[in-house]
């Protein structure tokens, strides 16, 4: 059994990561960054986005957990008290492995290239300045012409991060869907976008077309992508999943309510 550490580089957690490759090593488990079994994120759910990214060549083979250093996360839900017991279940194989679904980005540049990438969270595409003005299609019809600050496509496990701060609905991750949210459309008698959040299954595509040359930007999760002149973008479930290592059960919407309501 082979692990990694990927640590906010912050001194606790860097103080944590040293104890848990200590602890684990005298288990006899494998330090290795390239290849590792499990993948261990110290420090919030930024880390872990981090840490997917670092991975996300190789999904099939790696699962990731996250212990989180502030505040309690989605993807960081063990704390730091609970090391010595985490890294028990690892050393002792005693986990099981859920999968979330994840967010496929195709981007198709004027030359007809076409770069893929997978988001864990949430993929954008929005203008600082000047109105956006994109072709919305789903399953290639045209649905609407999108004019605002930008859209925000999401996963459901990314549906607590940037797509609630958009009005969007939490889903849950066992439903295979992704979700459609708009950031300040213009809506009045000349101009009209749906307005509220779609949510499309498995399959459905949601393409973006920009209508004339604009500048703007595209991120995945915390990347920014350097996307040059493209023709358009699509969306949709990816057929690669995410995995998590399960030591204990902590239900989602038990993450959501102590994350958001209320903590114990
Ligand atoms: P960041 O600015 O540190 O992250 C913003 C916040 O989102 C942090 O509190 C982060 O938690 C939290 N977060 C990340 N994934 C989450 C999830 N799945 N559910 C609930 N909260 C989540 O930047 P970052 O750490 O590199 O994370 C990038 C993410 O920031 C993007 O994927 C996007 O979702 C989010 N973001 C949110 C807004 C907004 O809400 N208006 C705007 C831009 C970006 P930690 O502190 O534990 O890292
Ligand atoms: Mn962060």
């Amino acid at each position: 059994m082979k692990f990694s550490i990927q640590s906010r580089n912050d001194a606790i957690s860097n103080e944590l990561k040293e104890l848990a490759q200590g602890y684990l090593q005298d288990f006899g488990l494998i330090m290795d960054e390239k290849e590792p079994d499990i993948v261990i994120s110290i420090g919030g759910d930024g880390t872990l986005l981090h840490a997917f990214h670092n991975h996300v060549k190789r999904l099939d083979k790696v699962a990731f957990v996250g212990i989180h250093t502030g505040h309690l996360g989605f993807y960081a839900d063990w704390k730091p008290s609970e090391l010595e017991k985490l890294v028990l279940c690892i050393a002792k194989n005693q986990y099981r492995v859920v999968e979330y679904p994840l967010l496929e980005v195709n981007v198709r540049n004027n030359s007809s290239e076409v770069s893929t990438y997978l988001a864990l969270n949430e993929a954008t595409i929005k203008s600082p300045n000047v109105t956006l003005v994109m072709d919305v299609f789903l399953n290639d019809r045209h649905f609407e012409r999108f004019r605002g600050d930008g859209l925000c496509i999401s996963t459901p496990s990314g549906s607590t991060a940037y797509n609630k701060a958009l009005g969007g609905a939490i889903i849950h991750p066992t439903l295979q869907a992704i979700q459609v949210t708009e950031m300040a459309s213009i809506n009045n008698r000349v101009f009209r976008t749906i307005g509220s959040p779609l949510v499309l299954p498995a399959h459905h595509t949601c393409k973006l077309k920009p209508v004339k040359n604009q500048t703007f930007t595209m991120t995945v999760d915390h990347l920014q992508l350097d996307h040059g002149e493209l023709d358009h973008v699509i969306f949709r479930v990816a057929k690669e999943k995410v995995r998590f290592a399960r030591f204990r059960p902590f239900p989602f919407w038990e993450r959501v309510h102590d994350s958001f309501i209320a903590s114990e």
